[in-house]
């Protein structure tokens, strides 16, 4: 992409009225603009962001097993009525009429959609497991919408829902989906960590926030500072083997929210190993048994017990979220420093004298050798003054910059610096190619 012909609305200033780093980032790298409270457009930047993550997790549900699908944003009200949800929601549910005076309701989630669907269609129990999601918009009329989307009312989220016949089979689909958000947040360059945590208006027995850690995070956690140091599972993970190994290994260290924390078991732990932190809910998953398909009637034939209610879990990933909880993690003074496996764009190509014939014929040359590898690169082939260029390209936060400038070229040399570490390098306009290339390499 060129940035002279990108839209890229990018400004100085620090909105007065964004509190924390990411919305104040978000804002003045062009990312998203405020439509009204909570709600937001996604900018080209910032939608490139949010594409990559909702990938990221795409891929790592659909290798944990779950099959996607799209359910809409607008639910009948009649369907909340047979859960009992509909009246139990409050004000956080945004209620809309139709013009046949139908009760409609834009979703805050999905539970009693995906239950209709799948009484509607699956009656034996041969038809199990299941593990479907969606990556859809949903709608909270939130109290305190605020730091962006990190909390909006109108956000995207990954929610998937499984079936099974009992209770140990349930918690087979439950380890899947924990196994596969490990790997998730791993990927975007987080560490995310399962803290065990209470239900809420989701309802259920057993439920983990998954939950960055981060100064400015709106969620009190505390946990043994051992369950920080150990390594995602790892791709090659074997989704049929038993994953309660894994699971376990995470689970037997104590770590909680605030609403479920145990004092006394936390006074247990070492003091040098007690860690009291503040966190970012990035995901949760919940089992809930048969809370859903009892009232709502999604039962199946059991091969020895007649028919009964199929047991449920569900697993939500705030995917518009992530993109704010990347910047708290990843930002100086200069901007937002992406992680290769999210930027908007893999690499910044700064042409420091555009016009220049020979400037310009190095960077045309690099641009088209970096797209023909398979890289992503926005080129400044703007006649911004070079002060500008680097701030601009320092705040947008791509992981890599290629600076062309004609002094370099009499030498045979552009430069090349890594946006995280400040490094610069000198190197001749291939190699940087060749060495942007091997950096991308390891992108996870
Ligand atoms: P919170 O406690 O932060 O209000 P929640 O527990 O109500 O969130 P869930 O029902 O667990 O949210 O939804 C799944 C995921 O969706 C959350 O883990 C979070 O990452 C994301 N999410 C929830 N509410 C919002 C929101 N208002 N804005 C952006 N993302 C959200
Ligand atoms: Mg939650």
């Amino acid at each position: 992409m060129r940035l002279s012909k990108f839209f890229l609305p990018t400004t100085k200033e620090t909105p007065a009225d964004a509190a924390i780093a990411s919305h104040q980032l978000m804002l003045r790298a062009g990312m998203i603009r405020q439509e009204s409270a909570g709600i937001y457009s996604w900018l080209p930047l910032g939608f490139r962001v949010l594409k990559k993550v909702e990938q990221i997790v795409r891929e790592e549900q659909d290798r944990a097993g779950a099959i996607e699908m799209l359910m809409p944003t607008i639910q009948p009200a009649d369907l909340w009525r047979e859960s009992g949800r509909y009246d139990a929601y409050g004000d956080e549910m945004l209620r809309i009429q139709d013009r046949h005076k139908r009760e409609m309701l834009y979703g805050p989630t999905n539970e009693e959609m995906i239950t209709s669907i799948f009484r509607n269609f699956c009656r034996s129990y041969k038809e199990l497991p299941k593990l479907l999601y969606h990556i859809q918009w949903k709608f909270r009329d939130e109290r305190r919408p605020r730091f962006g989307v990190m909390r909006g009312r109108e956000f995207l989220m990954k929610d998937a829902y499984s079936f099974d016949i009992s209770e140990a089979e349930a918690m087979k689909s439950y380890n899947r989906m924990f196994v596969a958000y490990l790997n998730t947040f791993a990927r975007m360059g987080l560490k995310a960590f399962p803290m065990k945590a209470e239900t809420g208006p989701i309802g259920g027995d057993l439920s983990h926030e998954f939950i960055i850690l981060a100064e400015n995070g709106e969620s009190e956690v505390f946990c043994h500072r051992d369950l920080l140091d150990l390594p995602p599972p790892g791709l090659d993970v074997d989704f049929d083997g038993d994953l309660q190994g894994i699971v376990d290994e995470r689970t037997r260290l104590y770590a909680a929210t605030e609403d479920v924390h145990d004092e006394a078991a936390f006074a247990a732990i070492p003091d040098d190993k007690k860690v009291s932190a503040r966190g970012i809910e990035v995901g949760q998953v919940f089992y809930f048994g048969t809370q859903y398909s009892e009232p709502m009637k999604a039962r199946v034939s059991h091969p020895t017990q007649g028919e009964v209610a199929v047991h449920m879990g569900s697993y939500g990933i705030g995917v518009s979220r992530i993109v704010g909880g990347l910047i708290e993690a990843f930002n100086d003074e200069a901007g937002i420093i992406w992680p290769r496996s999210v930027a908007p764009f893999d690499v910044g190509i700064l042409n420091m004298r555009a016009g220049d014939e020979q400037t310009d014929a190095a960077c045309e040359a690099i641009y088209n050798d970096l797209i023909a590898a398979g890289l992503e690169p926005l080129y400044d082939d703007t006649d911004a003054r070079a002060g500008g260029k680097f701030s601009k390209m320092d705040l947008i936060g791509l992981p890599d910059q290629i600076i062309v400038g004609p002094r370099g070229l009499k030498d045979g040399i552009v430069e090349v610096k890594d946006r995280a570490t400040g490094e610069r390098v000198d190197l001749s306009p291939i190699a940087a190619v060749a060495e942007i290339v091997r950096r991308h390499g390891t992108k996870y």
